[in-house]
């Protein structure tokens, strides 16, 4: 391994906060266990501080970063580990399928860059069959909408998607001193792992987004306001859910038995 210093100014544009804090690396690396069967992308591993606790389990390691300077530090600092594979790249551009398959899923880790967490989170739940688990640091605000249950604030479309899909566990928080530079918020680490859902539970992902668009659209308005327009009242009284209950109050059962009633051949 390398061991040229690196002189690099935070970007901004990037969300570059990075870890310095080595106790809580060590806590996340622990937290990750890396065996030395898993295959792991790494998202954004900027200096690579996380990606050098990761190799030395000898996994398979994809590091994903879109930062040039960062990247070429990166193939330098690593270029004698073979399992180190390096792809420059926009994440939200990265055709996952080409580097997920089902025979082997892999493991996605990262600290996340916060400016494009939801969609980023939104965009790997279309590629679950091929993921073994994830382990995230995010901002604690997105950790609670995550794990949020019905009738709180922070419930919303986030919840109700990420919980469809996976088994959510908050894990431990991290504070703003953690990093340089410091973010203005808390942050938390959070892993999620997809669930495995029985054939009669299943609803199109798809489906299920269009309609927790409309749910949520007006979150003080009722259900029987925000769902005028692709289900009555009537029939949401049919598969008992109350028409005048606000978005927040339906659990993610109900949601899917609206979805199921709406397209009823899944
Ligand atoms: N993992 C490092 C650490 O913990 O110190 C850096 C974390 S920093 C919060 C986020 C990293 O994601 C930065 O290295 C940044 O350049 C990278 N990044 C930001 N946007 C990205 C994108 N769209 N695709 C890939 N990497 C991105």
């Amino acid at each position: 391994m390398s061991t040229k210093k690196l002189t690099h100014r935070a970007r901004k544009r990037f969300s570059q906060n990075f870890l310095t804090d080595f106790s809580i690396l060590e806590k996340i690396a622990k937290a990750i266990a890396p065996d030395s069967i898993d295959k792991i992308i790494e998202i954004g591993p900027g200096k690579g501080a996380l990606t050098e606790l990761i190799l030395n389990s000898d996994v398979e390691l994809h590091a994903i970063e879109i930062d040039r300077d960062l990247s070429a530090y990166l193939r330098e600092h690593f270029a004698s580990q073979d399992n180190f594979h390096l792809h420059e790249d926009d994440v939200l551009k990265v055709d996952f399928n080409a580097l997920l398959s089902a025979t082997q899923p892999a493991r996605i880790v990262g600290n996340l860059p916060y400016n494009i967490s939801t969609p980023l989170i939104f965009h790997l739940l279309n590629y679950l069959p091929g993921i073994k688990d994830m382990l995230f640091m995010l901002q604690l605000e997105v950790v609670e909408r995550m794990a949020a249950k019905p009738g709180s604030k922070s419930y919303g479309r986030l919840s109700v998607m990420v919980q469809y899909h996976c088994k959510v566990e908050k894990l431990f928080n991290v504070p703003p001193s953690a990093f340089s530079p410091a973010p203005k918020v808390e942050s938390a680490i959070v892993k999620l792992t997809p669930l495995k859902r029985d054939p009669d539970s299943l609803v199109s992902s798809e489906e299920l987004t269009n309609l927790l668009r409309q749910a949520f659209a007006q979150r003080r308005k009722t259900l029987r306001n925000n769902l005028r327009n692709i289900i009555s009242a009537e029939e949401l009284e049919s598969i008992s859910i109350n028409p005048g209950l606000r978005p927040e109050n339906l659990s993610l059962d109900d949601y899917v038995r609206i979805c199921k009633h709406l397209h009823p051949l899944h």
